[in-house]
């Protein structure tokens, strides 16, 4: 039976996008059905959100020929400096001692849209937008996914429906599958800080009782502020005065950096922990948020979905039978899926709390990764996005 496409892709945020990417080296026939026009989406505050990219995302992209447009855009991290305020703990990892020529990258998200966005223009992906996803049904040999197009429902078949279509995902609300979901009752506040310090190849994460509070390096002297807490307290610090707000982020962060100031206006994100265990079915797959959405002050998310990317189309590119392909990514994704989740889950609950009991277990974790250089390597590895098997992409360009 002939299909009108191998796979369809929904959603085509930066994992979709990749995704497609990665199979426009394939014969495979593909589509991206995606809601939003780029164009639209370059204007939400949102897409300013700094992105902090792992050394294996970094060879990932390398592989989808669009590390070097990615990279004049991005800003390398070549400390990474943990620290638990009003605590002795503390941690330094460095590109050197890992061998590597930075430990990761720091990018906003609409900057990766944007080089994704322009790569698939120029490839033979069919690109659906405006276009949404309504439904699909599976056969025995095919599934049929109907979607909205200029203002029509239309149904196209296809040998694998793919799921990126983020965090509300609703291919996983049509399907069979079991979404594991826990709020943290936090925000996070994200905006861009102007430093007095003149470092900026370190990037800190600095856990208080309140919640972590990441710091990330950007363009031009800046750096990116990701400051989690209470959601209550979120309301209450997004309506202070400037130099209120200052003053208190000053008093939590320390002065790493020197003196903080405020660039603009910052956002406020909910947070949560949603992950779907079992993210394969019959002829469908849920790939990036759509099958977790991780706290980001980890910065894991987006490393995670890209690294489901890159061995999905690795899968099918290797195999023509669709069951096969699909028991061969789960094989690939579980694992690593399940480590970066319960990693993430438990360093947010960890660093957290003021507990005098869970303040000397995480004192005596830094100070123990500090001081054992093979913890460390792993610990860099896991947060370098290496500690997984990657995928062997075809390298293009
Ligand atoms: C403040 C903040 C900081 C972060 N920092 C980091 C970080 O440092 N490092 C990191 O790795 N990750 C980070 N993340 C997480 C990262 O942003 C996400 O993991 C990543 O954006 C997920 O990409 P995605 O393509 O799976 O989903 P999305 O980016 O949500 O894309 C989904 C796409 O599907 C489309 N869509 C939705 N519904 C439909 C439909 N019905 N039909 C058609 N199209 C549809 C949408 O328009 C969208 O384009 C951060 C997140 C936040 C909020």
């Amino acid at each position: 039976m002939s299909h009108d496409y191998d796979v369809i892709i929904i959603g085509g945020g930066m994992v979709g996008g990749c995704l497609g990417l990665a199979l426009s080296q394939s014969s495979l026939r593909v589509a991206i059905v995606e809601a939003r026009e780029f164009s639209k989406k370059q204007s939400d505050s949102a897409g300013k959100r700094a992105i902090a990219l792992s050394w294996g995302s970094r060879c990932i992209l390398q592989q989808l020929g669009i590390w070097q447009q990615v990279n004049d855009a991005a800003m390398a991290i070549e400390h990474i400096h943990v620290s638990d305020k009003g605590h002795f703990g503390k941690t330094r990892l460095s590109a050197d001692s890992q061998n590597v020529d930075a430990l990761g990258y720091v990018v906003e998200a609409t900057e990766i849209e944007a080089v994704v966005a322009g790569s698939l223009k120029q490839s033979n992906i069919d690109r659906l937008c405006p276009a949404s996803f309504l439904d699909y049904v599976v056969h025995d040999d095919s599934a049929d996914v109907t979607i909205s197009l200029d203002g029509n429902e239309k149904t196209l078949s296809c040998k694998l429906l793919v799921g990126a279509d983020g965090g509300l995902s609703k291919v996983r609300e049509r399907g069979i599958f079991e979404l594991k979901e826990y709020s943290y009752e936090q925000h996070a506040i994200a905006g861009l800080i102007k430093v007095e310090s003149d470092v900026h190849d370190v990037a800190y994460e600095r856990f208080t009782s309140e919640g972590p509070i990441a710091m990330l390096p950007h363009f031009d002297g800046l750096y990116s502020l990701v400051w989690t807490m209470p959601s209550a307290l979120a309301q209450a610090v997004m309506q202070l005065a400037e130099d209120e707000f200052l003053d208190r982020l000053q008093s939590r962060f320390g002065q790493w950096l020197g003196e903080l100031s405020l660039l603009g206006k910052c956002q406020t994100f909910p947070l949560s922990l949603s992950h779907v265990p079992d993210n394969t079915a019959e002829r469908v797959v849920l790939i990036g948020n759509a099958a977790h959405q991780l706290h980001p002050v980890a910065g894991q998310g987006f490393n995670l979905g890209l690294r489901d990317a890159a061995i999905l189309a690795d899968s099918l590119m290797s195999k023509s039978d669709i069951g096969k392909v699909l028991e061969a990514y789960a094989k690939h994704r579980q694992l690593d899926q399940a480590l970066i989740t319960g990693f993430t889950d438990n360093v947010i609950k960890l660093f957290s709390t003021d507990s005098a009991l869970f303040s000397v277990v995480r004192n005596s974790g830094l100070l123990m990764l500090d001081n054992i250089p093979l913890m460390k390597n792993q610990f860099a590895r896991q947060t370098m996005g290496l500690g997984s098997r990657l995928a062997r992409l075809k390298k293009v360009g």
